[in-house]
């Protein structure tokens, strides 16, 4: 059979074989202990079957061995835990990892470079694109610079989801994410994953799981699941409404800082395309200041504010309100699900009375 295709394999992952008289996709099993004697399922915090069955699915478009977390913290938590030695991390990556960093010998790097030798480094993370500023790196270059240095190196691939980017396929050695987003896609539970090409650093990140207690309810990993199913439509229409809101916004006299990796005119573009399969809704802008992003929102009817992105409607988030080292007027936008032409009209709309 010749190699199925996004939509189909996002709809048929992980899923059990069919049984007369059972749902399409299984239900959440909740236990704590179960009846002695199966190879795997013993007691609830170590392993349950509805994880599996995401992390079947999740590896399979990852293309390794997932292992699945409480949120993409729990996940990162667990991957920063395999360095020995310095860490090398983004300078512009998502806020959280930078402050659990302060913990480790740490150097941090803007995504866009230059990168100093991994000399003495035991993990690179990359986060590309970045988040928010939407720079991007090229994974294969630096996964053998880090190979070299004898350094694990490891790619937050939140942004671009699975579909988006396979890292593993890049050289990368692990793909951490937060699955909050645009992966479960609504906007309605917290979970993680770590993805990994070897089932030796799975089987480490899976033991550190089970020590730590970091495990997601397995009725938020069954949601996560029924969300993935719809994963390639969600980001299908999202990479429309960027396109579009991209062409509309370029020459915006209110707009500067337009970013989209996805725009043959954005700067990260020539390595995006090179390494990314498809492109997703989050795009970032600048606004003259704080005062216009508020009468922006407020004259917008589609697009509310919300701190998180990927998800079926359309936020806006104001990033230097949470710290991000960003002008205050700086705006990465998630598009939704909503349809293009209306989007596009209340935005237009929206702007054009601030
Ligand atoms: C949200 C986010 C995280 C943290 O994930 P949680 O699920 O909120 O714990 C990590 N990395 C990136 C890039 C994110 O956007």
């Amino acid at each position: 059979m010749t190699a199925l295709g996004d939509g189909t394999r996002c709809v048929h992952g992980g899923m059990a074989d069919p049984v007369p008289g059972t749902p399409l996709l299984a239900s959440p099993v909740f236990a704590t202990a179960y009846h002695l004697g199966h190879p795997s399922y013993g007691y609830g915090r170590a392993d349950n079957p509805t994880w599996r069955a995401l992390e079947s699915a999740i590896g399979d478009l990852d293309g390794g061995e997932c292992v699945v977390f409480s949120s993409g913290m729990a996940a990162i938590s667990a991957v920063l835990e395999l360095c020995t030695g310095k860490l090398v991390l983004p300078s512009d990556g998502y806020y959280l990892t930078r402050t659990l960093a302060q913990s480790f010998d740490a150097v941090a790097v803007p995504t866009a470079g230059p990168w100093p030798s991994f000399a003495g480094a035991g993990l690179v993370l990359l986060e590309t694109p970045s988040n928010p500023g939407l720079d991007v790196c090229d994974i294969t270059a630096l996964a053998s610079a880090a190979h070299a240095e004898g350094a694990l190196l490891a790619v937050d691939n939140t942004t671009a989801t699975p579909l988006g980017q396979r890292p593993l396929e890049l050289g990368a050695d692990i793909v951490v994410s937060s699955d909050t987003k645009a992966l479960s896609g609504h906007s309605d539970i917290l979970l993680g994953h770590v993805t990994c090409a070897s089932a030796d650093l799975a089987a480490r990140i899976r033991q550190h799981r089970t020590v730590h207690g970091s495990i997601p309810g397995p009725f938020e990993t069954w949601l996560a699941h029924r969300g993935l199913g719809t994963l390639d439509l969600r980001l299908a229409r999202q990479a429309t409404n960027a396109a579009a809101l991209y062409s509309a916004l370029q020459d915006h006299p209110l707009v500067s800082g337009l970013r989209w990796p996805g725009a043959p005119a954005d700067p990260a573009y020539p390595v995006a395309s090179r390494q990314m399969r498809r492109f997703g809704g989050v795009l970032t802008f600048t606004l003259p200041s704080i005062e216009v992003v508020d009468r922006f929102l407020a004259a917008s009817k589609l697009v509310t504010a919300a701190t998180s992105f990927g998800g079926l409607h359309t936020t806006a988030d104001r990033r230097a309100q949470w710290g991000d080292p960003v002008p205050p007027g700086l705006v990465r936008l998630s598009a939704g699900c909503e349809d293009t032409d209306d989007l596009l009209t209340d935005i237009q709309a929206a702007l054009n009375t601030t």
